[in-house]
């Protein structure tokens, strides 16, 4: 094999190119910024331009990424106020209605769509409309619910919303995407503390690039992570959306009847509305160590673990892009059965009626 990489070049063509693919996924009009890093550069860049001292923040913290927001924020000066919900459920939208009231000063929220890492979601449509009359700012994290389950950007009223391509849209992690609405360019703009000449500067690459007509990129391009998210998204465009987002719901229901008919294990996020489509989190009973199963099973099946705490007590299945099938879903029901003794049948035929229940529906 030739020790240099054999690739056509990316021209700065190509790149917008896949700003306006991105674009058209997370059904925006707002400018697109892919920013080449894992999807924490721009999560922290988002919040970073935004919040500043003298600014209030309501961080609603529905998994561990919640924390995480609260801390930049925090660091930034900014007064967080933070909304915490059990990492087995969904925020509702009165609960952040109610925190709006409470402190008419907030001017930015932050917000995790779907939860990859505990298996929850969030009814964002009704949260946004909340956001948008108390005139606030919204950050969404869309990293695990984008191709997984519907996301529009526009019509909800989210103003910074953010993508990345390793979970159920089955690309590459190595580059990520913010869309950055009107609004949320001139609060950027405002804020003297926001990032600027900076790995973290949003308003570098809009100065740069995008005001600048897209014609020269700033900087050289992650050519291969690039290459590998236009060919992601070439194949989210010819599959159908429609069809991907239908195929991780299915994912997600034949899981969790699948584990309700075996038995053992229980889904963690135990209410249907509330579980993410991208992965389904699963409860070991007591004495029975998650990580332990885990180990015990073909590494090649997308099972882990739970993080940190949860290790011992949560298994977690994720349905990222080509998992999210049937045939998949077996196979993680077969491995759970056997590693727990017991009848993989029931589980198989539950998950097989749930799986056409919902492509059906
Ligand atoms: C997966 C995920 C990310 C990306 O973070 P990693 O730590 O690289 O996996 C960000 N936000 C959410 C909600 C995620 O599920």
């Amino acid at each position: 094999m030739s020790p240099f990489l054999d690739l056509p070049p990316l021209s700065a063509a190509d790149f917008a190119a896949i700003e306006d693919q991105v674009a058209a996924l997370l059904h925006t009009t707002a400018d697109v910024i892919v920013t080449q890093g894992e999807a924490l550069l721009p999560l922290e860049a988002a919040i970073r331009g935004a919040a500043h001292p003298g600014s209030t923040a309501l961080n609603v913290v529905t998994g561990p990424y919640g924390q995480t927001f609260g801390n930049w924020l925090r660091s930034c000066g900014a007064e967080v106020v933070d909304l915490a919900v059990p990492f087995d459920s969904a925020v509702t939208a009165q609960q952040v209605a109610d925190a709006l009231a409470a402190d008419p000063a907030i001017d930015f929220v932050s917000l995790v769509h779907a939860e990859a890492a505990t298996g929850n979601t969030n009814p964002v449509a009704e949260i946004a409309a909340v956001v948008r009359d108390h005139g606030a700012l919204l950050m969404l994290d869309a990293v695990a619910s984008v191709a997984a389950e519907p996301l529009l950007t526009d019509v909800w009223g989210v103003d910074l919303c953010v993508i990345g391509g390793q979970k159920a849209m089955g690309g590459p992690a190595g580059v990520s995407a913010v869309s950055v609405s009107a609004r949320a360019w001139e609060r950027i703009a405002a804020n003297p503390a926001a990032p600027r000449r900076s790995y973290l500067s949003l308003l570098d690459w809009k100065e740069r690039w995008t005001d600048a007509g897209r014609t020269v990129l700033p900087h050289a391009p992650a050519q291969l992570e690039m290459l590998a998210l236009g060919a992601c998204l070439d194949r989210i465009a010819a599959d159908g959306l429609p069809a991907v987002i239908a195929r991780h719901r299915a994912a997600s229901a034949a899981t969790r009847a699948g584990v309700r008919a075996l038995g053992t294990l229980a889904p963690f996020v135990p209410d249907d509305a509330d579980a993410a489509p991208v992965a389904t989190t699963l409860r070991t009973p007591a004495g029975l160590d998650a990580a332990a199963l885990a180990a015990r099973l073909d590494p090649a099946l997308p099972i882990q673990p739970g993080g940190g705490p949860l290790a011992a007590e949560m298994l977690r299945i994720n349905h990222y892009g080509p998992a999210a099938t049937l045939e998949t879903v077996h196979s993680c029901l077969t491995a759970l059965a056997t590693a727990t003794d017991s009848d993989a049948k029931p589980g198989l035929v539950a998950a097989e009626a749930a799986w056409t229940a919902t492509v059906q529906g």
